[in-house]
């Protein structure tokens, strides 16, 4: 079977079902994960700038380029396989503070729709996406677009976030009528592929031991429409039981 997640940013699918994709490996499936927002953007200045300094990154380092390559590195570590989109981050796309990137989609920003003709050319059995949880204007994007396509989708909660807030609500895309599903994980594959994120683990979690601690029971929790639970019904071993 082929298996795509969808991951906004260069760590999004890791932290968030990393444990999911790796047991799905593990049982003979091809995975692949397709994020988003990778584009270099040479010349950063004011609040994109800031996100790489503030990070210990100066303005001569190609920032996007160090995390593809963590991501390469953490996919290796899961067994998928990575596909980057050329597509800008939100600080590259106007949003001019951390704060922004939570207060809901600028009404210009429709990056949504380039991002729908990207994973319009690609096929999959089975897609994972973000459900929206903290309401990152980029994982909303991704969200919106993913929904739709119609594709089997397993939606998942977008961690960190909802370790800092478990009441977080999905975006207001997500599809109405899905059942809780759960699938086997491998968590410690998913807190060794997380470890590959170097640059934001500090930003995240406090540095790689918080990021261990806050992950070693995080559960991965689904959420699944009806061909996505017919797609799970036809995989031996799988079909929503608990991990
Ligand atoms: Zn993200």
């Amino acid at each position: 079977m082929k298996v795509l997640a969808v991951s906004p940013h260069l760590d999004d699918a890791a932290f968030s079902v990393g444990g999911t994709l790796a047991a799905l490996a593990d049982a003979g499936h091809d995975v692949t994960v397709v994020t988003c927002f990778t584009r270099s953007v040479p010349d950063a200045t004011g609040f994109a700038l800031a996100c790489q300094t503030d990070k210990g990154l100066g303005p001569e380092v190609d920032y996007l380029a160090v995390r593809r390559a963590e991501d390469r590195a953490a996919m290796a570590v899961l067994g998928a396989t990575p596909v980057h989109l050329d597509l800008a981050e939100a600080p590259h796309r106007g949003y001019e503070s951390a704060a922004e990137l939570f207060a809901g989609v600028h009404a210009d920003d429709d990056v949504w729709r380039p991002l729908t003709g990207l994973l319009d050319a690609l096929s999959a059995d089975l897609w994972l996406a973000p459900q929206g949880l903290g309401g990152h204007v980029d994982h909303l994007q991704v969200l919106r677009a993913v929904a739709g396509l119609d594709h089997p989708v397993l939606w998942w909660r977008d961690s960190p976030y909802v370790l800092r807030d478990p009441t977080a609500v999905p975006g207001p895309d997500l599809p109405a009528g899905l059942a809780p599903v759960e699938l086997a994980q491998e968590r410690e594959r998913r807190s060794d592929a997380c470890a590959c994120y170097v640059t934001q683990l500090g930003f995240q979690f406090g540095g790689p031991e918080g990021m261990r601690t806050a992950l070693a029971t995080l559960p991965e929790p689904l959420l699944a429409g009806p061909a996505a639970l017919a797609v799970l019904a036809h995989l031996p071993g799988q079909g929503g039981g608990a991990a």
